[in-house]
């Protein structure tokens, strides 16, 4: 009979498992996706139109068939199947909080069929001997070596014979794909994953152990983009990492298996979205009241009058995108300088950046304020200014994007000892002073 394969967070046709289960039930195969706001709300129009312009690319690849409706999926999802005469749904597994309620209402109305994740090895696989979750990165990675991953699944857009919307009879209303609202990242769709990916494991890979907490070189992958919308899986990657020597394949696998890492602790934990993994934290004081918001607002218009934390929240404003390393530094500084939760500075990230996911993010932002799991612990305080020294040892990032600051030479644009631009805000806060204040708290819970 006919199916349905309802897209997601793998808008993708090759290495795509999905297509094949699809494809066994024998009849013509509807490519559907569903808008919905629950999940368009929240998430800002650099993902919005990151989306599009990849639904876009999908679309194409299935020759103009891809069936693209809006509304709840509990309600438009079994009245589409029904309107092909479909009688399988067939989906990738999420395994985010919401998408996990989303899919259970479906289920109860039309049978849906998982085949696959977004993820190497998908969460509650990797488990310690007992069969509990690991906490810390370290032995999970041991395990999540030992556990593999398959191979890509060789499929493609012929695999599946595509049922045309055109043909259905009743059901929802096809809606045409929005247009993006401003440019999108240069490389779209599953066509461009590939060759971003292609480039660069040509030209920076072999660096990447080397170079990969330099913000001013600039040599991380940007692969957070592609493997957010699914438009590439980690398979695929790590199918032509381990096809590579040296250290650059190696490091780069371990970061994969941070993005595992992270889903599988918000799979067991899905309140950790929200809450503090450790509970303890709930009891640290933050500030609050209009000194904080002004300070938020500062922090978010890159003008805290510290360079490296500025420069981040200015890549962060016009790339959608930031430095891992300056994620880091920017986080620390909004939870031990100002004292404002993470959670604050989580939502800001979500509705800026266009790699937004909700467990790598939250657990980026739980892992930097000390409450996360195998977390960076709470009492080492990130200095910015030795920081910046640090990882943009010229000053070639903060100049890059902090135009104030474009003529003070070399590091000293970190420290501005010598000079400090009258166009420049001076710094909000005393970071020794703030620092000391951020220990004191966690003095008073760490018990
Ligand atoms: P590369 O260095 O090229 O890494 C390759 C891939 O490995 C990445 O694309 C990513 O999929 C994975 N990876 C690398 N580091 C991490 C990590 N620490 N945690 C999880 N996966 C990792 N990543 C997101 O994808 N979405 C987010 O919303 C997000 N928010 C973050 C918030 C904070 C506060 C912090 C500290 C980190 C966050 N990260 C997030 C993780 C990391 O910063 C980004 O994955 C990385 O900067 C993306 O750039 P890249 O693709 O060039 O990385």
């Amino acid at each position: 009979s006919n199916s349905v394969v309802w897209f997601r967070r793998d808008l993708r046709v090759g290495d795509l498992p999905t297509l094949s289960a699809a494809s066994d039930a024998g009849g013509r195969t509807l490519g559907l996706f569903v808008l919905d706001e629950n999940l368009l709300g929240p998430a800002g129009s650099p993902r919005q139109d990151q989306l599009f312009a990849n639904l876009t690319a999908l679309d194409h690849q299935l020759d103009g068939k891809l069936m693209v409706v809006r509304g709840d999926p509990a309600d438009v999802v079994p009245r589409v199947a029904e309107s092909v005469g479909a009688e399988e749904v067939h989906i990738s597994a999420d395994y985010g909080p919401y998408g996990r309620r989303r899919d259970a209402a479906v289920a109860e109305q039309v049978e849906l069929i998982a085949t696959g994740s977004p993820y190497a090895v998908a969460p509650g696989r990797v488990t310690k001997a007992d069969g509990d979750p690991y906490k810390v990165f370290t032995p999970y990675f041991r395990q999540w070596m030992e556990h593999g991953w398959r191979g890509p699944a060789s499929t493609d857009a012929q695999t599946v014979r595509w049922f045309d919307p055109s043909d259905k009879e009743g059901g929802p209303r096809r809606v045409s794909i929005p247009a993006p609202s401003a440019s999108v990242s240069d490389f779209v769709g599953e066509v461009g994953a590939l060759e971003q990916w292609k480039e660069y494991c040509e030209n920076d890979l072999d660096r990447y152990d080397d170079e990969r907490n330099r913000p001013d070189l600039d040599t991380t992958s940007r692969m957070s983009i592609p493997l957010k919308y699914g438009t590439i899986h980690p398979r695929t990657m790590l199918a032509d990492l381990s096809k590579r020597l040296g250290d650059g394949a190696q490091a780069y696998r371990r970061q994969l298996a941070w993005r595992d890492f992270y889903a599988d602790i918000l799979f067991q934990r899905p309140d950790s979205a929200r809450k503090n993994y450790d509970d303890k934290f709930d009891r640290l004081r933050h500030d609050g009241g209009v000194d904080a918001d002004a300070a938020f607002t500062a922090w978010c218009e890159g003008k805290t009058g510290f360079p490296i934390v500025d420069a981040g929240m200015r890549q962060l404003a016009a790339e959608n995108w930031m430095h891992n390393r300056v994620r880091m530094i920017v986080a620390s500084f909004l939870v031990k300088d100002l004292h404002i939760p993470w959670w604050r500075g989580a939502r800001f990230f979500m509705s800026h950046l266009v790699d937004g996911d909700l467990a790598s993010n939250q657990h980026g932002w739980q892992w930097t304020a000390g409450s996360g799991t195998d977390a960076s612990p709470f009492f080492r305080v990130f200095n910015p200014i030795t920081q910046g020294e640090k990882f943009d040892p010229d000053g070639t990032y903060v100049r890059r994007w902090v135009p104030e600051l474009r003529d003070v030479p070399g590091k000293a644009v970190h420290s501005l000892k010598a000079m400090r631009p009258v166009d420049y805000p001076d710094p909000i806060v005393d970071h020794a002073h703030e620092r000391e204040e951020a220990l004191r708290r966690y003095g008073e819970i760490k018990g």
